[in-house]
């Protein structure tokens, strides 16, 4: 418009530029059915030349090659055909005035209509539009990569710094044992038939039951992923929600032991958000990456970890291992959760008369997902017992959610201002390896209506593994036989007064 003479080189620029970087999303796209996001720079960067150009030959087929021809082609087909726009000078002028207002100014209408405009917020907001689009997809993948990067690097460095626990004491040191931490997203425990849910959600861990230890009473600090994770696998708790960052975690404590550690994960990689836990993963010796969507509702099944898992157990010659792994679960959007043939709840039956219309595929969709999530949980455990190990298997969501189950039954996800008793209930389940039950026989039996919370799961575990060190509380052991009730508080650390004692909106059976 502005420049009608020089159509043809403008127009042969931008096309080059973005005919190259749109053939690498497009390459990524057919090889791995994703799109490309910062997480697959980082996935990129720290894998070496040999797993890339493995992963490269395992999902080459021939006709990329002339796909790819095929598409240029067509990028010159259509310069061809470009013509100028001739317009007077004026109305060119007001067309990209209008254009610019369209992409720049509309974004930040709200911005701009409550009178607190600022530009950080507002290059956020386009940076957020611009991104789907090549070439901002990469170049803001690199810069966003860059940044977590740098965030992440922070976060270890400083972990690194950290003392190891004092006086630590394993009394299974020297012994063959696998340890398994299987951290579920969103589930409440309301929704499993498990927990006494009337639909069969979790058929498959009801059938194995009797190998379970099946904790009742357990809740989360925090209705969020990083926020409760922060304290359920360190040291920091409600009171002291600080203590992660001078006290070492609960994957510093399982590789002092002795441990080889992995983490297994099937929650994205490289976001803003997540910054925390891909600090966490990284103290690890070994990590699985499987998630790097750029949207969080994007089609990952959690059955992704079995493989890795399945390698790990029975492949790597470790003696000792701890395995991490962390699931998409439940999570929001709940038809992402899983394939087609696990959709089994499809109309009101097995729900109760206060749900309304409009709220039947919500809780059919999630209950389809805990029912997906069961079959991911019990195979997990499945493949533990196959393998005949020597270890244990923890099971519990990082945080619940309200799924119209409060009372009013109008609410639907988390909110930490708001609390509602769904938002934290999680399942909480125990299972023990034929071996390990011969050599540490348990009686979990008067322990499983314990009222207890997450934060101090560090001390659960501990207590679970056979180790001890300076500061390991057994009063804070759900398993411990000094276990001591305390308040279950949730809410924000950042404001202590503003702290509520969950047990004051729970009713003793829930
Ligand atoms: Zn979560």
């Amino acid at each position: 418009m502005l420049f009608p003479k020089r159509t043809r080189q403008i127009s042969a620029a931008i096309g080059i530029i973005l005919c190259l970087f749109s053939l690498v999303s497009l390459g990524y796209f057919s090889i791995y059915r994703q799109e490309f996001s910062q997480s697959v720079i980082f996935i990129i960067f720290e894998s070496n030349a040999a797993e890339a150009s493995e992963y490269i030959a395992q999902y080459f087929v021939w006709w990329m090659i002339p796909a790819a021809f095929i598409y240029i082609a067509g990028a010159c087909f259509l310069w061809r055909r470009i013509r100028p726009l001739r317009l007077s000078r004026r109305s060119a002028w007001s067309l990209v005035a209008l254009i610019m207002l369209v992409l720049f100014v509309y974004p930040n209408y709200r911005q701009l209509r409550h009178l607190e405009f600022s530009t950080a917020v507002a290059a956020e907001i386009i940076e957020k539009r611009m991104e789907p689009a090549v070439p901002w997809q990469i170049i803001f993948g690199y810069t966003q990569y860059r940044k977590q990067l740098a965030g992440m690097r922070t976060l270890l460095d400083q972990n690194n710094t950290i003392p190891p626990l004092d006086k630590l004491k394993d009394t299974n040191a020297g012994l063959p044992a696998t340890l398994v931490l299987v951290i579920g997203e969103s589930t409440n425990r309301q929704h499993m038939s498990l927990y006494g849910y009337a639909r069969a959600t979790t058929p498959r861990l009801d059938a194995l039951r009797k190998e379970l230890a099946v904790f009742t009473q357990v809740v989360a600090p925090r209705p969020y992923t990083i926020e409760t994770l922060q304290q359920v696998l360190t040291f920091a708790d409600q009171e002291n929600p600080d203590l992660y960052l001078t006290r070492p975690s609960l994957m510093n404590m399982m590789k002092q032991a002795g441990y080889k550690t992995f983490w297994i994960t099937n929650q994205q990689t490289m976001t803003k958000r997540n910054t925390m836990l891909t600090n966490f993963s990284q103290q690890m010796d070994e990590q699985i990456y499987l998630n790097n969507s750029r949207a969080q509702n994007s089609r990952e099944y959690d059955s992704n970890v079995f493989v890795p898992f399945n390698k790990i157990l029975l492949n790597d010659p470790a003696e000792r291992k701890f395995i991490v792994v962390h699931l998409l679960g439940t999570h929001m959007k709940y038809d992402y959760r899983y394939p087609p043939e696990y959709e089994v709840f499809k109309n009101r039956i097995g729900l109760p008369d206060w749900v309304t219309d409009d709220q039947v595929p919500v809780i059919n969709s999630y209950d389809n997902a805990v029912l997906f999530n069961d079959f991911v949980v019990s195979s997990l455990i499945g493949a533990m017992a196959s393998s005949q190990v020597n270890g244990f298997l923890v099971y519990f969501s990082d945080h619940g959610e309200d799924v119209f189950d409060s009372p009013g039954h109008a609410i639907l996800g988390r909110n930490e201002s708001k609390p509602t008793p769904p938002m934290y209930t999680v399942p909480f389940i125990v299972w023990s390896s034929e071996k390990w039950r011969a050599t540490h026989p348990h009686n979990f039996a008067g322990q499983l209506g314990r009222r207890y919370g997450t934060s101090h799961f560090i001390h659960t575990w501990a207590d679970l593994a056979g180790i001890s060190f300076d500061g390991f509380d057994p009063g804070k052991s759900l398993v411990g036989k000094d276990f001591k009730e305390r308040p279950l508080l949730v809410g924000d650390p950042g404001s202590q007064k503003m702290l509520i004692d969950l047990r004051t909106l729970m009713p003793d059976k829930q």
